[in-house]
């Protein structure tokens, strides 16, 4: 079942993107049995939001013999979580402030790791929502730069969530045109981590290369 929601959804998004997007599972909640069968249909993109599931999934699939796979921290990193997140993922999309992006860089140099920072974010000016403000973004990503031990590789955003289908394009479209200008200003910014079960398409539109998915392929998750 897993396997063949996997399969399909991956053709999907290979059809609407002409290959330029790729699928990262949202893993939150699923036991390691269930990743190891996305993972032998040939998934390779797994994304954490909470850093203690992070760490005891990936060493349930060490054990399972789990094919490779590259794994992301999707959820707010709190700085007690920093070296637990560096240790098992070689990406963190959910960078947002300075304080965290300096907090990653200390736990990277003391454990002698790189790893790739994407910064979050808030495509929708919904308070409620972790993220950065766009015109804030740049100046992060300067920043980032500076700091040894990461990688500054793109950005993520969850956008809008409503119904609005113009609302959400909106939000997508505000995050593609602000990679364009850090790309402009000499950022390897490659990738736009932006879209999930209910609004990939649309954001494929918008220039995604990521898509964020969980329930689709895992059905509604476990409590
Ligand atoms: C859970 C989650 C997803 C996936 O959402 P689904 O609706 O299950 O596809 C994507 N991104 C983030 C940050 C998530 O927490």
């Amino acid at each position: 079942m897993i396997r063949d929601r996997y399969r399909a959804l991956e053709e999907s998004v290979r059809m609407a993107s002409g290959g330029r997007t790729r699928v990262l599972l949202a893993v939150k909640h699923q036991p390691p049995q269930a990743v190891l069968e996305a993972l032998m249909a040939g998934a390779t993109l797994l994304g954490h939001n909470i850093i203690q599931q992070l760490s005891s999934s990936e060493e349930a699939l060490a054990e399972l013999a789990a094919p490779p796979h590259d794994t992301h921290v999707i959820g707010h990193v709190q700085s007690n979580k920093a070296r637990a997140a560096v240790t098992y993922a070689g990406t963190i999309q959910t960078v947002d402030s300075l304080k965290t992006a300096r907090r990653l860089s200390t736990v990277c140099r003391d454990l002698s790791l790189e790893r790739g920072i994407m910064i979050q974010v808030n495509s929708s000016g919904a308070q409620s929502q972790f993220g950065l403000d766009p015109a804030d973004v740049p100046a992060l990503a300067d920043q980032i730069r500076a700091l040894p031990g990461l990688t500054f590789t793109g950005l993520m955003t969850i956008g809008a969530n409503t119904d609005d289908i113009a609302a959400v394009r909106a939000s997508f479209a505000t995050t593609h045109k602000l990679s364009d200008q850090l790309r402009a200003e000499g950022h390897g910014c490659r990738e736009l981590s932006m879209g999930m079960s209910n609004d990939w398409r649309i954001a494929v539109d918008e220039g995604s290369t990521m898509i964020r998915v969980g329930r689709q392929v895992f059905g509604e998750r476990p409590a």
